[in-house]
């Protein structure tokens, strides 16, 4: 009877209580040069305690779990980013999984991706937070060198980014799966960002092959977007055309060829 009842209360869920998945900027924003923020580290760890991003002028990758935030740089070892430090761009949640599944590979990204979408994504149309944590036979990621200026092009992502292959390497990935017409807000499709086991390795994920590892899995039913309060942003011009943020996502490595 209990069962029921509780069982009763989670069908009956009022929508304001789902999970829910934040975005701090547009993707379209990000990529029209608005490359700072006044969201810090410090209040991003008091509104959820799992997501992925950058810092100002794209000062590396950010990597958030058990709302411990780290910075990626380009080059040097990851650290603790300090709660001052302040973000242009960030996807975030308060993560409680709802599907877990243990994994064993040999298998590489596009199998894994394959398996979470068929088997652990219940529900299209909705959003995803992912972790997958264990042994990695190869993990190839990047991290981005700051920009030069404030307003260097973002084709310099690309030119200033480090890329590391990782071999047998113990770690956590985490980040986000969007649907397609998130597009311009976020990139559909998958987004994750890779810290090493200590800590000190890691960056935006371009390819993966698992050893064994955990997957968990959190349904997200609400998306909400956070407006940068920046000057900069009032006076970008959103009105890009599709072609040309196809553009400028392929040339900044954002693009959905790096996510599917
Ligand atoms: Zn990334």
């Amino acid at each position: 009877m209990k069962a029921l009842l509780a069982l009763a209360f989670l069908l009956n869920i009022s929508p304001f209580q789902e999970a829910e998945m934040t975005q701090y900027s547009t993707i379209d924003a990000f990529l029209s040069g608005v490359y700072t923020g006044e969201l810090t580290v410090g209040e991003l760890r008091q509104h959820g305690d799992f997501g992925i991003g950058t810092f100002d002028y794209i000062d590396g990758e950010l990597f958030m779990l058990n709302g411990e935030v780290f910075q990626i740089p380009a080059l040097g070892n990851a650290h603790k980013a300090a709660d001052e430090m302040t973000i242009p761009f960030a996807s975030f949640c308060t993560f409680k999984p709802t599907k877990t599944a243990g994994l064993n590979g040999p298998a590489d990204a596009k199998a894994v991706r394959q398996m979470i979408e068929q088997r652990m994504f219940s529900r299209t149309n909705i959003f995803y937070a992912v972790k997958i944590d264990g042994t990695f036979s190869e993990v190839v990621a990047r991290a981005p060198r700051k920009l030069s200026s404030p307003n260097a092009a973002i084709s310099e992502i690309t030119d200033k980014q480090s890329v590391f292959t990782f071999q047998n390497i113990e770690g956590t990935m985490i980040g986000f799966w969007c649907p397609k017409y998130i597009n311009g807000i976020n990139v559909g499709g998958w987004h994750m960002h890779f810290l090493s086991r200590d800590k000190t390795r890691g960056g935006h994920v371009l390819d993966y092959k698992i050893g064994q590892v955990d997957v968990a899995v959190m349904d997200m039913m609400n998306f909400k977007v956070i407006l940068p309060r920046e000057a900069s942003y009032y006076q970008a011009d959103l009105n890009l055309d599709r072609a040309e943020i196809r553009t400028r996502l392929e040339t900044s490595g954002y693009g959905p060829r790096q996510h599917e």
